[in-house]
């Protein structure tokens, strides 16, 4: 996710230069990493790089029903501005914008998109997923996932009150466990 900018820095204002993404980084503490990628424009301004463009990565979440780890596909629409801390022709210190969080192009010139990706894909992450519209959660009483079929615990009769839902979305979707993301 880093690339060197310093020619683009010597550019004149307007100048513009597309760059493609793909990696994998680690977007919340502890994860697997997740595949990012996509195209952006770096744009010169006048105090800086201009970072637009479309990203595309995948998160593992939680559906909140269910329970169920699932790949939740994000589409992160990236616009920042990051500042370079040293002038790329003198080398002399710049100084830096007086609102707080931005992103700076580092001494050595240096633009790394990784913590923009990081905060964007926090951002887009969805509060309360579900593995799909339909996910028919969990059996109030055993805790048994009812995606993956009916328990035994309310029989003909006593059923709790989505049942009729959850009969829905299984017979819905019992052939296509993957087309329901
Ligand atoms: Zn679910
Ligand atoms: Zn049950």
């Amino acid at each position: 996710m880093q690339m060197n900018v310093s020619q683009l820095l010597k550019a004149p204002i307007g100048s513009t230069r597309n760059h493609e993404v793909s990696g994998t980084i680690e977007i919340s503490g502890g994860d697997v990493g997740s595949k990012v990628y996509g195209e952006v424009k770096l744009l010169r301004t006048n105090r800086g790089i201009l970072v637009r463009g479309t990203l595309h990565t995948e998160v593992q979440v939680t559906c909140s029903r269910c329970l169920s780890l699932f790949g939740c596909p994000l589409t992160l629409n990236i616009e920042e501005e990051y500042f370079p801390v040293i002038d790329v022709v003198s080398g002399i210190s710049l100084s830096l914008p007086e609102e707080p969080g931005y992103f700076t192009i580092d001494e050595y010139h240096v633009l790394d998109l990784t913590e923009a990706i990081r905060q964007y894909a926090l951002l887009a992450k969805p509060m309360k997923p579900l593995c799909r519209e339909d996910c028919a959660g969990l059996c109030p009483s055993c805790g048994h996932n009812l995606n993956q079929g009916t328990c035994s615990c309310f029989p003909q009769g006593t059923a709790p009150p989505w049942s009729e839902l959850s009969k829905l979305a299984l017979t819905n979707h019992v052939n296509e466990p993957e087309g329901n993301r």
